[in-house]
């Protein structure tokens, strides 16, 4: 099954990289979209179906906790899996966005922790006690 994705970086440069990675991984992708920051990515998973949203921290209007947080309070978009792809280092940070069951991919990344990332969340099921 193709997987729809919203891509959500404020960084043109990086979305664009994600984009290509997620290419060169194997998965069979379906549309691919993109967001500038957490607001617009709450308008596109509104507008279309998505799959997968993957989700930089750091971005101007609404980051990407605020986005998350948004996400699970809604109930037609607090089952869609979400990937946090940043470089944040802070690992206090990392495990409270790791507590609100979403994955944590330090950025850049190659396509094989992509791809393995993504078939571990379709496999169990996001939001899966144990998911961590
Ligand atoms: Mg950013």
């Amino acid at each position: 099954m193709a997987i729809n994705v919203l891509i959500v970086d404020d960084s043109k440069v990086m979305r664009a990289m994600i984009k290509k990675t997620m290419e060169m991984s194997g998965l069979l992708l379906g549309e691919i979209r993109q967001a500038a920051n957490g607001k617009e990515g709450i308008e596109a998973l509104k507008e279309d179906w998505i799959d997968l949203a993957i989700v930089d921290i750091n971005m101007p209007v609404m980051n990407g906790e605020e986005m998350i947080d948004s996400m699970r309070e809604d109930p037609d978009l607090k089952d869609i899996p979400i990937i946090v792809v940043s470089t944040e280092g802070s690992k206090t940070r990392i495990e409270n966005l790791e507590q609100k069951g979403v994955r944590f991919i330090h950025k850049p990344f190659s396509p094989e922790i992509i791809r393995d990332t993504v078939n571990d969340i379709l496999r169990t099921g996001e939001g899966d006690e144990g998911a961590a």
